[in-house]
């Protein structure tokens, strides 16, 4: 994956985001405030603009810039996690023009732990660690996977956190009524994945 690529994956991201942005803040309307589809929206909004108009010197840099704007832009507690995962991202691909599937993998399992240490969910609890957590490490666990098997994954994912009671972030107020909806952030996360997954389709590892 180049710059072009990562670039093409935000902006896709994006697009996708303000596609969704009215269901995200249903889904948040049910279980929480009502802000996920906004909040992501806003940031997402920013990023792309970002991108469109400044150049990096690589992956890492271009990143990063992406972790700052989401961390001024979001809010709520998705903000700060996203930022975090994409601070984590940019870290670890720092100096690199380009990076293969696998460095991509190891990135964002970087990313995956930083959401951790910060949000401290673990699997199970209906948070947006109920996409990244498995989508990782079956793409760690398996680098060859295809996107399309991955890209089924990661909403199989996604659909199982309706069965899920919220043990974190506001949800979890809602105690058992929680059961019963996807989990806001894990959309928006399926919509960060899906779009990477489709871009890679498209370029060259
Ligand atoms: P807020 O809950 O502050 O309004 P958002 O609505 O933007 O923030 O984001 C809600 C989403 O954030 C949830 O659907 C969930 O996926 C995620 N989330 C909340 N708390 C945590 C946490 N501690 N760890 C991981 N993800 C979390
Ligand atoms: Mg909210």
């Amino acid at each position: 994956m180049n710059q072009q690529n990562m670039k093409d994956w935000l902006i896709l991201a994006n697009e996708r985001i303000q596609e969704q942005k009215d269901y995200l803040s249903e889904l948040d309307r049910a279980i929480g405030d009502g802000d996920h589809g906004v909040n992501m929206a806003r940031g997402f909004q920013e990023v792309s603009n970002k991108l469109a108009t400044q150049e990096f010197t690589d992956i890492g840099a271009m990143l990063q810039q992406v972790a700052m704007t989401l961390i001024g832009k979001v809010g709520g507690a998705s903000g700060p996690l996203y930022g975090t995962a994409f601070l984590k991202a940019s870290a670890a691909l720092k100096g690199k023009g380009e990076c293969t599937n696998i460095d991509l993998a190891n990135a964002l399992n970087e990313a995956l732990k930083g959401i951790k240490l910060r949000g401290k969910a673990e699997i199970g609890e209906k948070t947006m660690v109920d996409v990244w957590e498995p989508v990782v490490s079956k793409w760690l666990d398996n680098p060859e996977a295809g996107m399309d098997e991955l890209i089924e994954f990661t909403h199989e994912c996604m659909v199982e956190t309706k069965a899920m009671e919220a043990k974190k972030g506001r949800a979890a107020y809602l105690g058992k009524r929680s059961i019963g909806t996807f989990d806001p952030g894990a959309v928006s996360s399926e919509l960060l994945f899906s779009s990477l997954f489709t871009v890679l389709k498209g370029a060259a590892s």
